[in-house]
């Protein structure tokens, strides 16, 4: 089937293009969506009814988003075929069109096949992994405040041990590795060794950084902290930190301070750097400390879910994969087959997802309502099962109902 068949632009709206280093979002951008699989059909409705109506609140009929349906996942397959999970149509039009916000998406199972989502990051060079992470009040949590915690991660997602190359115990290749780095390197492994490696650069560490200190810049918050194990691997972590002060340095001198100079910061954003493990730590004890994190592939997977844990919302943590003027605004959570279709999963995930978004297009107005009604939807324990299972008192609603009451709320 020609692709034209299958894909529907829609009739009104622009694209987004960028002007510099800038975006340049029209009143009313056509902003591709991957509904999802599983989940995605119950959650992706809900989300699109909030976003709407919360741009609507904000901007009456001055702005609206012109929804563009692409195709990934198991709705691709039952359209281009088995093997076309991922279409190239549908990334061109991710990449064409810059914002884009997608479901879950299940991980076919097979051989040589990667994750569809790690694919989207790699194609489209979303190098930064970001994840704000904040407590709404009346969320369960494990923690006993809860409300101190108010980071935003910013997660290098392109290299360090995720860049997938590896090598079997007793392959060839990794047989005729460990005899190399023996033989010329005098670097001996145990006999047998499965091999990894971890690349860091300084280029992809620096961009990293970057929009890190870009973010904290325009929202005014106090401080960067680079995230690293340099302590003991000083040439990939430890550079990663180096490399991290060199862009404060030489592109932000006048903006930022380093923590370790002692100097009072006078209105100048902050940078520090937290070994991993004391960061784990810090994140519990003294979490008020710390704004935004910036980190390498590896320790900012794990530090983004425990963060997420501890405000009790890994269901419902928000998450983007951003590169330099494109960005995919995702839910962080899975598929939930199990529930696929009932209604009853919480769409928090997709439509905070969806707030980030508005944000990115500069629509503050409208991702502040959107968070505010989160806020006190929760707060009037008005919640989906899997929140209302761990509240006293609490009413449990429908996937859609969960969305007309923060509708209510706006
Ligand atoms: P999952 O996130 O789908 O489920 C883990 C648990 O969380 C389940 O108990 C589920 O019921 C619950 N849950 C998840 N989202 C929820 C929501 N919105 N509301 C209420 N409860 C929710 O993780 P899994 O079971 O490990 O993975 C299932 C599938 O999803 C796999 O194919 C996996 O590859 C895929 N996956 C996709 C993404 C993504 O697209 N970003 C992320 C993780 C997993």
């Amino acid at each position: 089937m020609s692709a034209s068949a299958i894909l529907k632009e829609p009739k009104q709206g622009e694209p987004i293009t960028m002007k510099g280093d800038r975006l340049q979002v029209p009143s009313k951008p056509i902003i591709p969506f991957i509904e999802g699989d599983g989940i995605g059909v119950d959650l992706w409705p809900a989300s699109r009814r909030v976003l709407d109506a919360a741009v609507e609140k904000c901007y009456g009929k001055k702005k609206a988003i012109a929804w563009y349906e692409v195709f990934a996942g198991e709705k691709a397959q039952s359209r281009y075929g088995a093997d076309q999970a991922l279409p190239s149509e549908t990334l061109d039009a991710l990449k064409k069109y810059r914002v884009s916000i997608k479901g879950p998406l299940t991980t076919p199972v097979g051989k040589g096949i990667r994750s569809l989502n790690v694919t989207i990051r790699q194609k489209l060079d979303l190098y930064a992994c970001v994840r704000p992470v904040r407590w709404f009040e009346g969320v369960p949590s494990p923690v006993k405040h809860p409300e101190k915690l108010n980071v935003t991660i910013y997660r290098e997602n392109t290299e360090d041990v995720y860049a997938g190359i590896e090598w079997a115990a007793g392959s060839h290749e990794a047989e005729q590795l460990a005899a190399y780095l023996k033989d010329k390197l005098n670097a001996a492994l145990p006999e047998g060794s499965a091999i990894g490696i971890k690349p860091m650069s300084s280029k992809n560490s620096k961009r990293l950084v970057r929009a890190a200190i870009r973010h904290a810049l325009l929202r005014k918050l106090p401080s960067v902290t680079l995230v690293h194990k340099g302590n003991i691997m000083k040439y990939t972590e430890g550079a990663f930190k180096d490399w991290g002060y060199e862009v404060a340095k030489d592109e932000f001198a006048k903006q930022t301070v380093t923590e370790a100079s002692g100097e009072a910061p006078n209105g100048r954003l902050v940078i520090k750097d937290r070994i991993a493990d004391s960061m784990f730590q810090q994140a519990l004890l003294r979490p008020e400390e710390y704004s935004v994190l910036a980190t390498p592939n590896l320790n900012g997977d794990y530090l983004s879910d425990a963060c997420a844990a501890q405000v009790g919302g890994l269901g419902m943590a928000p998450g983007a994969n951003i590169g330099d003027g494109i960005g995919v605004f995702e839910a962080t959570h899975g598929t939930a087959p199990k529930y696929a279709g009932q209604d009853v999963s919480n769409p928090g995930s997709l439509i905070l997802s969806g707030a980030m978004m508005l944000e990115y297009l500069g629509w503050t107005e409208a991702a502040d309502a959107v968070i505010k009604a989160m806020s006190s939807t929760i707060k009037a324990k008005t919640v989906t099962y899997d929140l209302e299972r761990q509240m006293t008192g609490a009413q449990k609603l429908k996937c859609s109902e969960f969305a007309s009451a923060l509708i209510r709320n706006l």
